[in-house]
C-alpha cells in the first residue's frame, strides 16, 4: 500500500529518531526561554511523576515555579548557557508532581536562530537521587565521625588534666622527700613511688600524643634550636641508665650537619630519646651508637635557611628483632613478644608515635636487625638548616692543642674511631690502641705523649689498673691521664688521684676539648672550667629579690611549689584562686605570678585579663600559666588572656627554674 495521503507520514529514519527520543532511558526535553516545555519524552514524564508526556506538557506552564525546588536554578541554567554555550552535569533538585523531590543531573544546549537569539533549549536529564543520597549520607557520617573525634579529644584533654593534677603532687612530693634524710629502706620506697609516677606520666603522655596524631591535631613547632644541644640533651637523659648496665653510649655528629636548625626540637628529641631508650632497654652488653649526618645540604647564602635532610641512626648490640616482627613493632600497642618483653615494661606505643612524628616531619623510619646481634633504627627528617656547625674547637684554645700527642686506649673500636677522629680535627697527633697491654708496650718502647685517655671498662686490664702501671713507668709517670667511664668516677680516693680528670661517656667534644686544653695550659681559665664540667661543687643558691605570687587551689600542689621555689632561692606568697590573686596584687606589687589556670571562683584566664586591664604599666607582673592541659591551643589561649609564659604540670624543678630564668632574661 502507498503511503496514506493527507496524513504526513514521517519518513522512516525520522520515525526511528522519534522512537529513540520517546523510549530513551534518560529524560529528554526542549523548552522555551520563557520556561515552557515544548517537547518531553516518556522517561522525563515518568521521572517527574506524570502519566504521559502530554500530561506533563499540559500541566507545567512555568518550569521555574513547577519544577525547580530553588527558583534561582533557571537563572543559573541560562547564565551557564550564555557563558559556556552549554551546561554539562548541572545538578539540582526538582519537584515531582506529587510534591516529592528528586535530584537530577542535566546536560543541555541552546538552539539559536540566524541572529543568535535563543529559539529553545534542548537536552537530557538523569535521576541521580541515589548517588546524592549516598553522598549526603557520607557527609553526615563524616560530620558525625568528626564530632565523635572532637568529643574523644575533649575527653582525653580532661582525662589528662584530671590525672596530671594529682600526679604533680605525687611526683613533686616524692622528689622533695628524696632530698630529706631517709633510712635506706624508706629511700627505696620513695624512689619506687617516684619512678612509678614517672612511668605513669610517660604512659599518659604517650596516649595523649597518639590520640593527637590520630585525630590530626598535632601541629609541629618551627623554632630555631641548636642541634648539638638537642642531641646531647637526649644522650644525657639516657647516660645514667646506660652506665648502670655497663653499656657504652656513643655518638658522632658528622661534618656538614648544621649547627642551628629550624624545626620542632621537642618532637625530634622525643623520637631520638625513644630510640635511644629502646636501644638501652634491649641491650645487655656492648654499645649503643647514635650517629647523625646530613644529606642534600644546599649551601644557602650567609644567614639564609636551606632545607636539609637529617639522617639519624641508633644502633645497638642488643637482643635484636626477628624479621617477621620488624614491621609489626611500628603498629600501636605492639611488642615483639609480650612474654619476653613484659619484663622490660613499655606500652608498645613509642615506635608507632615516633614513626608518625617522623612522617609529619617529612621523613621516614626503618629498622634493620638480626636476632641476637642487634638492631639499627634509622630515620630522616626535613629541617631548615641555618648555619653550618663550627665545632667546639674552632676558637682560640685550638692553638694550645695543635701538634700535641694524645694516646687513646679503648677496647671499643667505635669509640676509638670517634675519639681519634675528633682529636685529629683539633690537630692533635693521635695514637690509638685497643688494650692496656698495647699501650704499655708502646710506652716501654719510648713513645712519649702529652696526655692519654684511658677507657675504664676494658677486659683483662681496666683503666685504673693500666693507670697504676703507667704511673710506675719511667718517663710516663707524670703524663696526665683522663679516665673515660660509663660509671662515673672511681670509688677509691687513691684511684681517683691517678687521673687528672674523669669524663663520663658519651664524651661531648666541647667538654673533651676544654678538658684537654686545660691540661695543656693548666694556668688558664680552661682548667677551672674543666673542673666545673667534671661536677665540682655547686655554689649555694642566693635568695632572689624577685617577688613571686603563686595562685594555686590545690593544697598539695601549693606545698610542692613552695618547696621548689625555696630550693631555687625564691620566697613566694600563696593564694588559692584568681579573686585572691587580684586582692593580693592590690596590696603589693609582684614581679612574677605563677597562675594556675583552673581554679574555683575565678580561673587564671579571668584573673589575668582583669589584672592586665587594671595595671597596664611597664612594671606589670610576668604571669606564668600553670596548667594540666597539654592539648593543642592551650598555650595560645593562655597567651591571649595576657599571660607571658606557660608551664604544664607536673611542674618539675628544672622546668620551673628555666621559666624563672626566662623572666630574668626578658626583664634584663
Ligand atoms: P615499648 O618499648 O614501649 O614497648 P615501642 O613501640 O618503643 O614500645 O617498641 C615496641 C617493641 O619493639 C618493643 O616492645 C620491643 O619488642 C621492640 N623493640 C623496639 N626497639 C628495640 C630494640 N632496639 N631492640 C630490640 N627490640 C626492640
Amino acid at each position: 500500500m502507498p503511503p496514506s495521503c493527507g496524513q504526513a507520514e514521517l519518513p522512516l529514519p525520522l520515525a526511528r529518531y522519534e522512537s529513540i527520543v520517546q523510549n530513551a532511558v534518560e529524560g529528554i526535553f526542549q523548552s522555551t526561554p520563557d520556561g515552557r516545555y515544548i517537547l518531553v519524552n516518556k522517561a522525563l514524564a515518568r521521572m517527574y511523576g506524570y502519566y504521559s508526556p502530554q500530561h506533563l506538557l499540559s500541566e507545567v506552564q512555568d518550569i521555574s515555579r513547577s519544577i525547580y525546588v530553588d527558583p534561582k536554578t533557571r537563572q543559573v541554567f541560562k547564565q551557564l548557557i550564555e557563558r559556556e554555550g552549554e551546561v554539562r552535569g548541572l545538578e539540582y533538585e526538582v519537584y515531582r508532581r506529587d510534591g516529592s523531590t528528586l535530584w537530577i543531573s542535566e546536560h543541555a544546549r541552546a538552539v539559536r536562530d540566524e541572529q543568535g537569539r535563543v529559539l529553545y533549549y534542548e537536552g537530557f536529564v538523569q535521576d541521580i537521587s541515589r548517588r546524592k543520597k549516598a553522598e549526603m549520607d557520607l557527609v553526615a557520617a563524616k560530620e558525625a565521625a568528626e564530632a565523635a573525634s572532637r568529643a574523644k579529644s575533649q575527653f582525653l584533654a580532661s582525662m589528662s588534666h584530671e590525672i596530671r593534677t594529682p600526679m604533680n603532687g605525687v611526683i613533686g612530693m616524692a622528689s622533695l622527700l628524696l632530698d630529706t634524710p631517709l633510712l635506706r629502706e624508706q629511700a627505696d620506697y620513695v624512689e619506687t613511688i617516684r619512678q612509678s609516677g614517672d612511668s605513669l606520666l610517660t604512659i599518659i603522655n604517650d596516649i595523649l600524643d597518639f590520640s593527637k596524631i590520630e585525630s590530626g591535631r598535632l601541629e609541629l613547632e618551627a623554632e630555631v634550636f641548636c642541634l648539638r644541644d638537642c642531641v646531647e640533651g637526649c644522650l644525657d637523659l639516657l647516660s645514667l641508665k646506660a652506665s648502670q648496665k655497663g653499656l657504652d653510649l656513643l655518638y658522632e655528629i658528622a661534618d656538614g650537619v648544621p649547627g642551628s636548625v629550624r624545626g620542632d626540637a621537642t618532637r625530634l628529641r622525643q623520637v631520638i630519646v625513644n630510640l635511644l631508650g629502646n636501644a638501652v632497654k634491649f641491650t645487655e652488653r656492648g654499645e649503643v651508637f647514635l650517629s647523625i649526618r646530613c644529606e642534600s645540604l644546599q649551601a644557602g647564602a650567609a644567614g639564609c635557611a636551606s632545607p636539609v635532610r637529617l639522617c639519624v641512626s641508633v644502633k645497638d648490640t642488643g637482643i635484636g628483632i626477628p624479621p617477621e616482627a620488624q614491621d609489626r613493632i611500628f603498629e600501636s600497642f605492639t611488642q615483639v613478644d609480650a612474654s619476653t618483653t613484659r619484663r622490660y615494661g613499655g606500652t608498645g606505643l613509642g615506635l608507632a608515635i615516633s614513626r608518625r612524628l617522623v612522617e609529619l616531619m617529612g621523613g621516614r623510619m626503618e629498622v634493620e636487625s638480626a636476632l641476637g646481634l642487634g638492631s639499627e633504627f634509622r630515620f630522616s627528617v626535613i629541617l631548615e638548616g641555618l648555619e653550618v656547625a663550627g665545632g667546639p674547637a674552632q676558637g682560640g684554645l685550638r692553638s694550645h692543642l695543635v701538634g700535641k700527642r694524645l694516646l687513646i686506649v679503648d677496647d671499643n673500636p667505635t669509640n676509638l674511631r670517634i675519639l681519634g677522629k675528633q682529636a685529629s680535627k683539633w690537630s692533635l697527633a693521635v695514637h690509638a690502641v685497643s688494650s692496656g697491654a698495647e699501650a704499655l708496650e708502646c710506652l716501654r718502647q719510648g713513645a712519649r705523649f702529652d696526655f692519654a685517655i684511658l677507657d675504664m671498662q676494658m677486659p683483662e686490664m681496666d683503666g685504673v689498673m693500666l693507670a697504676r702501671q703507667i704511673r710506675a713507668l719511667q718517663g710516663a709517670a707524670e703524663m696526665p691521664l683522663v679516665l673515660l667511664s660509663s660509671m662515673g668516677r672511681p670509688e677509691a680516693e687513691g684511684d681517683r688521684r691517678l687521673f687528672a680528670a674523669c669524663l663520663t661517656k658519651p664524651a661531648k667534644p666541647a667538654h673533651l676539648h676544654e678538658l684537654l686544653a686545660g691540661l695543656v695550659a693548666p694556668s688558664e681559665a680552661g682548667a677551672a672550667r674543666s673542673l666545673a664540667a667534671m661536677g665540682a661543687g655547686q655554689p649555694p643558691v642566693p635568695l632572689h629579690p624577685t617577688r613571686v605570687l603563686a595562685a594555686e587551689d590545690n593544697s598539695v600542689n601549693q606545698k610542692v611549689l613552695a618547696q621548689m621555689l625555696k630550693r631555687l632561692g625564691y620566697r613566694a606568697d600563696f593564694v588559692a584562686n584568681g579573686q585572691e590573686a587580684l586582692e593580693a596584687c592590690a596590696l603589693q606589687a609582684y614581679d612574677v605570678i605563677l597562675m594556675d589556670v583552673q581554679m574555683p571562683e575565678m580561673d587564671g584566664h579571668e584573673a589575668t585579663r582583669r589584672l592586665r586591664a587594671r595595671l597596664r604599666s611597664a612594671e606589670d607582673p610576668w604571669i606564668i600559666a600553670l596548667t594540666a592541659n597539654a592539648m593543642q591551643g592551650d598555650r595560645e589561649r593562655c597567651l591571649a588572656s595576657g599571660m607571658n609564659d606557660y608551664l604544664t604540670k607536673p611542674v618539675t624543678l628544672p622546668k620551673l627554674s628555666l621559666a624563672l630564668e626566662r623572666v630574668r632574661q626578658a626583664r634584663s
